[in-house]
Formats: C-alpha cells, sequence, structure tokens
C-alpha cells in the first residue's frame, strides 16, 4: 500500500528498521506498517521508570501474537531492545512517573509531557541504528492528535533527522507514517496493513492508560476510560466503527 508519508519509492525489501515501540497503540499499528516494508524490523522500547510497567508488558505480548499469527511478517520480527533512561524518570515532575493527577499546566501543556522526551528517543535509537546497521528509524509520534507535546511536530522530527545524519555523519531516514492521521484513521491503517486479525490485536493487547489500567474492558480496549489518552483512543474507535454516511 501507499503509506501516508510515502514521498519516494519504497525503500528495497532489505533495508532494515527500527521501530520505537512503547506498547501503545501508535507504535504498534507503525510496528505493523514496517513489517509491511521492510526486510527487517528491530524494536526498541524505553524504561524510564514510568509509573506502570504494564506498557513494557504488553511490548512482549504483541510481538508474540504477531509472530504466532501473522506468518508473513514473522520471518522479518528481528530482535527486541530494552534501554534504561532512569535519568529521564529524574528529571520528570509529571504524571507518567509520579503519583500526580493528569491535569493542563500554566502553559497549556498536560503534565504528562516529558521535557525532550521524543528527542532523547530519536538520539538513543539513532545511537543503536547505527551500530545495527539500520538506517530505516520509525517513530509513532503524531501532529493531529499530539496532545500539544512540541516533540512530536513534523518539523521536530524533520530537525532531529538532520542534527542525527549530520552529528553521526550517517543517512537515517526517519519515518512517521501516523503524523498526520487521527486515531480512527490509524486504526483504518491498521486494517489496511493486517485486516480485523490485526485490528483485533491492537485493540485487545496495546496499551494507551495513562493510570495502567488493565482490569476494565471496553470496545476500544482495555483502560481506566477517564483519562485523557483513554479518553483520545475511545474518539479513535467510535470515529473508525461508526457508520458512514
Ligand atoms: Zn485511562
Amino acid at each position: 500500500m501507499i503509506a501516508p508519508d510515502d514521498r519516494s519509492a519504497p525503500p528495497a525489501p532489505a533495508d532494515k528498521a527500527l521501530v520505537l515501540f512503547s506498547g501503545g497503540q501508535d507504535s504498534a499499528t507503525c510496528l505493523a506498517w514496517a513489517l509491511d516494508r521492510f526486510g527487517q524490523v528491530e524494536t526498541l522500547g524505553f524504561d524510564y521508570g514510568q509509573r506502570h510497567v504494564v506498557e513494557l508488558a504488553c511490548r512482549a505480548t504483541i510481538r508474540d501474537r504477531l509472530l504466532a499469527d501473522f506468518p508473513a511478517w514473522a520471518g522479518r520480527l528481528g530482535p527486541d531492545h530494552t534501554l534504561a533512561l532512569a535519568a529521564l524518570g529524574q528529571l520528570s515532575e509529571t504524571a507518567l512517573t509520579r503519583d500526580a493527577e493528569i491535569a493542563l499546566q500554566a502553559d497549556g501543556l498536560p503534565n504528562t509531557f516529558v521535557p525532550g522526551r521524543n528527542l532523547l528517543f530519536a538520539t538513543f535509537a539513532a545511537a543503536l541504528a547505527y551500530r545495527r546497521g539500520v538506517k530505516h528509524i520509525v517513530l509513532g509520534v503524531c501532529e493531529t492528535d499530539y496532545s500539544g507535546y512540541p516533540d512530536c511536530r513534523d518539523d521536530t522530527i524533520k530537525a532531529m533527522q538532520v542534527a542525527l545524519n549530520l552529528g553521526m555523519q550517517t543517512r537515517f531516514v526517519l519515518h512517521t507514517p501516523l503524523m498526520w492521521l487521527d486515531k480512527a484513521a490509524t486504526w483504518r491503517l491498521a486494517e489496511a496493513l493486517g485486516g480485523a486479525p490485526l485490528v483485533a490485536l491492537v485493540r485487545d493487547e496495546s496499551h494507551s492508560c495513562y493510570r495502567g489500567d488493565r482490569s476494565h474492558r471496553h470496545p476500544w480496549g482495555f483502560g481506566c476510560g477517564t483519562c485523557p489518552a483513554c479518553e483520545l483512543r475511545a474518539k479513535g474507535w467510535e470515529g473508525y466503527t461508526a457508520p458512514h454516511v
């Protein structure tokens, strides 16, 4: 298929990709997108003292299910990497890493914002990709639903690509297949890539809830149902499943 951010000919199937894979809906869809178009796909997760380790557990389940249920992709799924970024947790005063309520700050950004988080993620991903001989780096960032996170913007990622290529004297390509999609369109992309089985996998096994709730089941998956991440996910599912008029 033609991906939303395609600007050139598709890479040769032998090309390797590294997907920043948190275990959420967006990065799970990005992982499928990468498996659909690259010959070998490795995954990278970061452990930086999140309040909930549930995301990291979801990563393993999603990878296992992809291997078991999608034989065409199974041969392409390479190693998983986890990097500990404890310093990021130390620097954060936000609801993601402390037991604080999720709220909007005076500057309009949610207090879940970890300053510079995606810049650091991209830098560590590029350092790993360099060592692994990987050219393509896939990030699930999105400007459409970006919750005000400035490091999810298209311009930020483009600037990072330039900085990384200059600073490491190489030629990475940073892919952001979800950049201009809303959450409903992200579900449609999952359906286009892997049909109903992939939609069901992402719905049931990916995790978005800021509170780490895996006990309440909703039509859109597990979560508390009231935090901003759950509300965004529910709204996207509603848009995806609503009958077209
Ligand atoms: Zn929630």
